[in-house]
This record gives structure tokens, sequence and C-alpha cells, in this order.
């Protein structure tokens, strides 16, 4: 079995479908799912020398298997790192990152805009083992500054924020932390390699939840690490003992989602900016959360950054009396005929959700209200449907409150 040796400098659509491609003797034209929890030798010489390291090769699918390696090499290959490391989902990427790189007395700034499961890695477990965090505004330069401490290890940032899609500057972010001998991380998770590729932009790590656009079609959950190798040879070892391995079941389903990631994400994207400008003009939307519009308070930035907006938006609602509250973004959840009502995001299908009872149900009031995070604000994970139909479903969510 090998590797097969490709051209330098290919574009993304080809590494998407090309890169870690393995021959095997049976000449498999599609990738090979190795589903096996372990492996044999030839002799017993051979098991002691895979055992010691001294020769190369996969012992256990704990440690390694050859599908989970050819997601690892493709998708270090989309985001330009030196190696990836997969995981069994998107958190344990992101805790492990933590656990084998951080130390009692160390400090992490994030930006307080984050997939709530992160908050509680930092809130619960990181303060646990004496890692204390400060959360800033994501979009805020000085409030980034100013909370940094000589002991400030990280930076973390997801951007485009979800759901308000706020944009965080990647390379003056990147340039601070250096500044500070801190190091950046970003979960690219919302755009992934194809619409923004933050190492080339300056950070250390790039974060995934395989879960959500690199499988695209809501079947499978994992998760990666992609940067140096040498940090990345220190999160696979604490991987491999403390096990979150992805299987490479799942592993072979997200290579099948990746070999259509480019043509998927300027697809969501796409759809996504023109169901925003649509949604801009009509009555009952008092405003649209999205990069893609010129009034976006970051939209050169994120013009800049990305090569699309992503797939996420949000609507702040006001039904035809005037009330802008729970009731109204409920009524208007309620009439989606076509639309999937889950706090899910990363499927061909669309998806929509209140996020003040849902993703943000158990943040306090305050905190809610500081964020942004409205009562009349329903968030919209836009799928790869017909636009018409797409725009048809809200109109009947706008009929729902009144509206002509
Ligand atoms: C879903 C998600 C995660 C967590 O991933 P899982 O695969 O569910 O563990 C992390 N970050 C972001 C931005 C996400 O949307």
């Amino acid at each position: 079995m090998s590797e097969r040796q490709l051209p330098a400098d290919l574009d993304i659509e080809s590494l998407a479908i090309r890169a870690g491609e393995l021959r095997t003797e049976q000449m498999t034209h599609s990738e090979p799912l190795f589903l096996t929890s372990s492996f044999v030798y030839e002799n017993a010489a051979q098991a002691a020398a895979r055992f010691a390291g001294e020769e190369p090769g996969n012992v256990y699918s704990r440690f390694t298997n050859p599908t989970v390696r050819i997601f690892e090499q493709r998708l270090a290959a989309l985001e330009g790192g030196e190696r990836c490391v997969a995981f069994a989902s998107g958190m344990a990427a992101i805790t492990a990152t933590f656990f084998a790189l951080l130390k009692p007395g160390d400090h992490v700034v994030s930006s307080r805009s984050l997939f709530g499961t992160t908050n509680v890695i930092f809130d619960r477990y990181l303060k646990k083992f004496g890692v204390l965090s400060t959360l800033v505004d994501l979009a805020d330069l000085d409030a980034w500054r100013a909370a940094i401490r000589p002991e400030t290890r990280f930076l973390y940032l997801e951007t485009p924020s979800n759901p308000l899609a706020e944009v965080g500057d990647i390379a003056a972010l990147a340039a601070l932390a250096h500044e500070h001998g801190a190091e950046l991380i970003v979960d690219n998770c919302l755009c992934t390699p194809a619409l923004q590729r933050p190492l080339a932009l300056g950070a250390d790590y790039v974060i995934h939840s395989a879960t959500k656009y690199l499988d695209g079609q809501g079947r499978c959950l994992g998760g990666a690490v992609v940067g140096r190798d040498q940090p990345l040879e220190e999160i696979f070892a604490f991987l491999r003992s403390t096990g979150a391995t992805l299987s490479p079941f799942n592993a072979w389903v997200f290579l099948k989602g990746l070999e259509t990631l480019p043509l998927r994400m300027k697809a969501h994207s796409d759809n996504a900016l023109a169901l925003a400008q649509w949604a801009a003009a009509q009555a009952g939307v008092a405003r649209v959360h999205y990069a893609g519009l010129d009034d976006h308070p970051q939209h050169a930035l994120a013009a800049a950054q990305q090569s699309g907006y992503g797939p996420v938006l949000s609507l702040e609602l006001v039904d035809a009396d005037g009330n802008a509250d729970r009731q109204a973004a409920w009524r208007f959840i309620d009439a989606m005929q076509l639309l999937s009502i889950t706090a899910n995001l990363g499927d061909v299908k669309t998806t929509i959700t209140h996020p003040a009872s849902t993703t943000h149900g158990r943040v306090a009031a305050e905190e809610k209200q500081r964020a942004g995070i409205t009562e009349n604000l329903v968030r919209i994970a836009v799928g790869l449907e017909s636009l018409a139909d797409l725009k048809a479903d809200l109109q009947r969510g706008l009929q729902a409150l009144g509206h002509r």
C-alpha cells in the first residue's frame, strides 16, 4: 500500500478530492475503509519492533488507522498545515488541544461569541486545573490587547461567530498573540478551508467540528486540529492515551464529504447571501445579521479574509403590530414547511432555530442581552435547496406574523 505522489501546488478543488490518496494492493479507486481495531504482524520480532516504535506501521486503531490517516492528510492539505490529528468530535479536538498544551497558571483570552460547550470547557474544566480565561468581544481589538497577561498562552476565537456573524481579524489577532509570546487558535467550523484559511493569515492552530460542513450531510461526529508538526505530536500523544479517537467509518464518510466541500461551501454561501439580501428588504425583518451585507460592521474585513460570507445568517423579527418578541420568533419558526427546526448546522438541509431558548437557553438573561441574543432572533443555517423554495418558506413565516 502506498501514498500516491501528487503534483505540487494543486488547487483546493483538487486537494479536496485527491490529497492523501492511497494505492492499495487491490488498486481500489475509492478511498479504502479499514474497519479494524487492531493490526497483525508477520512474526514476533516485527510485533516487538512495532511496539518499540522502531518500525513504522499500524498497531491499534486508537493510535493510527489508514483511513483516518487519509482524512488527516487531506484536511492538513486543505488548511495548509504541516499535520492534522483527527478526533471523535469537535469538542474532543478542542479539549485535547487545551489539555495537551496548557499547564496550571496559564491564561487564555477568548472571544465571548463561542459555541456554548467550548465555554463550558473554559468555565468548568480549565478553571478546575488552574487555567483561567478572559472573554472579550470578538471584533474589539483593543479589548483583546487589554486582556493579555504575561501568562497568556492562547488567543481563541470562532469567526464568523454563530449566530450573529460577527467577524474577528485573524491576521491582526495572530500578530497580537505573537507579539506577546502567545499563539492563536481559530475554530474554522463555519467557513471551512474552502472559504477561509486561518493558518495562511498567521494562526497557529485550526480546529474543526467535522460534524458540520466537512461531513456536510448530517451523518457523523468528528473533529480535528491542524497546525505545526511539533505541537501536533503532543496533541497526538494526548489522544493516543486518552482515546477520543475518530472512527475509521466516520473518517471514510468525511472523505466523501470533503470531495465536494469547495462546491458545497460556495453554494451555501451564494444561497445565504441571496437570502440575506432578500430578507433585508422585507417588512417584518427588523434586522439581518450577515457579513455579506454592506451595512455589516465588519463587511470589508469579511470580504478580505474570506472567499465567501458563509452559510449562517440570523434575522430579528417583528410582527405586524410591532411586537419584536419571543412570540414573533416562535410563530415565524412554526410556519416553516420546508426548513427543519433544529439547532444543528452544517447540512445540505436548511435549518432554523431560536437561539435564546435553545443554543443559548441556559445563558443568563444579562449575558444574553450583552451578546445580542435577543428574543426576536432566529438563526438560519442555509442549505442547498432552491433559493425560490427557501424564500417561499420564509414568506410563510412573515405571513404568520401578519405581513403580506
Ligand atoms: C458543533 C461545534 C463544535 C463542537 O463540535 P462537536 O462535533 O459537536 O463536538 C465546536 N465549534 C463549533 C463552532 C461548532 O459549531
